[in-house]
């Protein structure tokens, strides 16, 4: 099945160059480990800034080899989501009696998700902790479930783990990666399949108080 849904170019650089916040790495990471297409993308730009360097190196002899190497060794061995644990604890997570795989740099911040709370019928959410304040979340959408109109405050990224959900825009899809800020409006639902979603949320201001905490100032480091 095709991914319709990809970051942008600018992301991608970023995400091989590193200069992505620890949030947005796992979240693009995780795209990238399901999506071939931006594989390929994130090693065409890991390739040309490696040709780069080595041009430079040539050129600049003001800068010693071991600088270089040492460069060079840390763009080939990107794009490094924050890997604590080199081997994942559970390549999985269970919920409702379902279990969802999870991709590999989900996989490796497994021991980052946290308990999952019910918020409202049909919707659960579990928080990841990227450390350093930023978070991210899990949301589980049963089948029938949907998240009440809203707006973003700044924006929110979105990606489809398994399952589909749409909006009055599209449908979305395993892999499929949504950015949507404060000018969208829309209706996210499932019909007749789940959904589990990573996204940094903006809580929409339908939902209880206890949740407004999450209000992610994420989207200010990222589009800086
Ligand atoms: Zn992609």
């Amino acid at each position: 099945m095709m991914i319709k849904s990809h970051p942008h170019e600018q992301l991608l650089v970023q995400y091989a160059t590193g200069e992505l916040n620890p949030a947005m790495l796992v979240m693009i990471g995780t795209h990238v480990d399901m999506c071939p297409q931006c594989q390929q993308h994130v090693a065409d730009i890991e390739e040309q800034i490696a040709l780069k360097v080595l041009g430079e190196r040539v050129t600049d002899a003001a800068l010693p080899n071991t600088v270089v190497d040492s460069m060079l060794e840390s763009i080939m061995n990107s794009p490094a989501p924050i890997q604590v644990r080199a081997e994942a604890a559970r390549d999985y997570i269970s919920l409702e009696g379902k279990r969802f795989a999870l991709p590999a740099t989900l996989a490796r911040n497994e021991h980052r998700i946290g308990q999952w709370h019910h918020m409202v019928s049909k919707l659960w959410r579990a928080p990841v902790d990227i450390g350093n304040g930023e978070m991210l979340n899990l949301i589980y959408m049963a089948d029938g479930a949907q998240v009440p109109e809203h707006t973003h405050k700044g924006r929110e990224a979105t990606l489809v783990i398994n399952g589909v959900f749409n909006d009055e825009f599209n449908e979305y899809r395993d892999g499929d990666f949504i950015l949507l800020d404060e000018h969208h409006k829309h209706t996210p639902q499932t019909q007749g399949e789940d959904c589990l979603t990573l996204a940094t949320l903006d809580a929409p201001m339908h939902f209880t108080a206890g949740i407004s905490r999450l209000l992610n100032p994420f989207s200010s480091l990222f589009f800086r």
